[in-house]
């Protein structure tokens, strides 16, 4: 019976980003009954998802893609007519924070998503469902039934929130054996009923059935919020211990271990860093922030604000140690950046702590050779030439004049460049090959005293104290 559905079904995709973009290769490769088409309107994304060089990097993915494409997986721009042609619709377009008028610095943007579901209405001519796959504030739902069905009174839409939880870096594995698939309908009518089966039977083609959890829309939307809440929160609270380690000698990687063995903890995402980055968790919990305060709960509101802060914090306190480390001056001093995406097994920078580092860094003058393996120097400048966005004043930004940038970032292809003459390393992302380095090679090449700031925790300490260096490491008692 579940093949008999499937082989009817049509999907479109709008938004082949991030989510998008590996999210629907992986249904085409476990469905092959069902035709997917991912589509947006950016041209240039587009021509890459067809092309040798997929527009972004997750390992696995391109054989995925290859094994799909062109046979039940296809990627236009031609947004209108496939979305015309799908039983089941899903929508990943961007959902930033909103950079001005009410609620900036914290609501969703849902600009995307509101012109996305008003061309769904424009075109359909048969019945649809509709999912939210991008992460949108908690009763959405609500307001994208209104827009379809105001729109189009001939035909039946079903609103259902599927959020995604899969990370960068391991999206395919995370795609393929997901903790959990979460799927929020209006349980109570037959169509919601309805819909929420049809969408079940595509992830039951390879989701053990006990994962696959239903629930109302709002529970759905809400849990997606709520978990990247708590785990950013996870990573403030091991990064605010590393600052009372530093000032009380204890060690955080002793500490994280010891808290995690207790069961009801566990020990997953506790390493301290210099921040958490990434698209989604500064924007997921800025945007719960602002629900709260909305619902006329400021002390829910400043719990989680909290979470922020601390991030900010801790990235200030790198540059800070790292300055006074220095003998509180760094202007024209060369600081080696190893690593500039939010973290390992991705090239993507949005929200990257190495932009506000960087930006810090330049501010008192340092020269930077920048090197990481995965991030395009373009990019790089780009992200750095950006006024950063300040959610709690916005409008005001750290100043950095744009000169600096282009006379005092340098972009190397290795490591080893890098760091050759330069007075400091600056570790950033937690790249795997930033452990294995010949650093004795590396100290022999740099000015003396050499340091190393790293920010990831993946330097052997000892080794590199013996090695000759000063190593400060995020949380780890300072130099003896
Ligand atoms: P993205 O910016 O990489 O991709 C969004 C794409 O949507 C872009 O290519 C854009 O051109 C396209 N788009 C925007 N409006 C469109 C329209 N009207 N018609 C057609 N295409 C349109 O974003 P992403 O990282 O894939 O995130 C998408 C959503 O998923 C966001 O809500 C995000 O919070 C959520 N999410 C992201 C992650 C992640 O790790 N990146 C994980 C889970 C959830």
């Amino acid at each position: 019976a579940k093949e008999q559905l499937t082989t009817m079904v049509k999907i479109c995709c709008i938004g082949a980003g991030y989510v998008g973009g590996p999210t629907m290769a992986v249904i085409a490769l476990k469905c092959p009954s069902i035709n997917v088409a991912v589509v947006d309107i950016s041209v240039p994304r587009i021509t890459a998802w067809n092309s040798e060089t997929l527009p972004i990097y997750e390992p696995g993915l391109d054989e995925v893609v290859k094994k799909c494409r062109g046979k039940n997986l296809f990627f236009s721009n031609e947004v209108e007519k496939n979305v015309a042609e799908a039983d089941i619709v899903f929508v990943s377009v961007n959902t930033p924070t909103k950079t001005s008028g009410l609620g900036a610095g914290k609501a969703a943007d849902l600009t995307y998503w509101e012109s996305a579901a008003r061309m769904i209405a424009d075109v359909s001519k048969s019945s649809k469902i509709v999912v939210e796959k991008s992460t949108v504030p908690v009763k959405t739902a609500e307001a994208i039934e209104k827009i379809l069905t105001h729109n189009n009174k001939g035909i039946e839409f079903q609103i259902l929130s599927n959020p995604e939880f899969l990370a960068e870096g391991t999206a395919i594995t995370d795609l393929f054996n997901p903790d959990r698939v979460l799927i929020g309908g209006r349980e109570e009518t037959p169509g919601g009923l309805k819909a929420i089966q049809t969408l079940k039977d595509v992830y039951a083609h390879w989701v053990p059935e006990e994962r696959i959890l239903c629930t109302n829309l709002w529970s759905a939307e809400l849990s997606k919020l709520a978990a990247n809440a708590f785990l950013a929160q996870r990573i403030s609270s091991v990064n605010s211990m590393s600052a009372l380690c530093e000032a009380t000698g204890a060690n955080v990687s002793q500490v994280s271990y010891a808290v995690g063995k207790d069961s009801r903890i566990g020990p997953k995402f506790l390493n301290a860093s210099v921040g958490f980055g990434g698209s989604c968790f500064q924007k997921d919990i800025l945007n719960l922030v602002y629900i709260c305060e909305c619902n006329g709960l400021p002390e829910v509101a400043n719990y989680w604000k909290q979470v922020i802060k601390i991030n900010d914090y801790q990235k200030v306190r790198f540059v800070n140690r790292l300055v006074t480390s220095m003998f509180n001056t760094i202007s024209g001093k060369k600081i080696a950046i190893l690593g500039f995406s939010f973290k390992k097994d991705t090239g993507d920078t949005r929200e990257t702590p190495a932009i506000d580092v960087c930006r810090g860094l330049l501010s008192d003058r340092a020269q930077l050779i920048i090197y990481d393996p995965k991030v395009p120097k373009a990019q790089m400048m780009k992200d750095l030439s950006t006024p950063k966005f300040e959610w709690d004043q916005p409008g005001s930004t750290v100043p950095v004049a744009e000169d600096s940038i282009t006379k005092n970032v340098t972009v190397v292809h290795s490591a080893y460049e890098a760091t050759k003459d330069s007075h400091a390393i600056c570790i950033l992302t937690e790249w795997d090959e930033f452990k294995s380095l010949d650093y004795q090679k590396i100290y022999d090449n740099m000015p003396k005293p050499a340091y190393v700031f790293d920010g990831r925790n993946v330097v052997d300490v000892t080794k590199l104290r013996q090695i000759g260096f000063i190593v400060y490491s995020i949380g780890k008692p300072l130099d003896p």
